[in-house]
């Protein structure tokens, strides 16, 4: 499930949220939708791939070694 990071411009509160679809987002301490978000984690914060130890996939998209559908 989608967990967005999210920065108040309002009053610079930090906060994450589990967003499903187009439902709205606001601070949860100045109630202001002034937010911007900043990217989508699962859970950890500073992890740029979810599949970085698969250094050997050949495959970007599918993240799989022997891909022969997205060549
Ligand atoms: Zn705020």
């Amino acid at each position: 499930m989608p967990i967005y990071e999210y920065k108040c411009t309002k009053c610079e509160e930090d906060f994450e949220k589990l967003v499903f679809g187009s439902q709205k987002v606001t601070c949860p301490k100045c109630n202001s939708s002034e937010i911007k978000k900043k990217m989508s984690v699962f859970g950890m914060s500073g992890v740029e791939k979810p599949f970085a130890g698969t250094s050997s996939a050949s495959c970007s998209s599918c993240a799989k070694a022997t891909c022969t559908s997205c060549h």
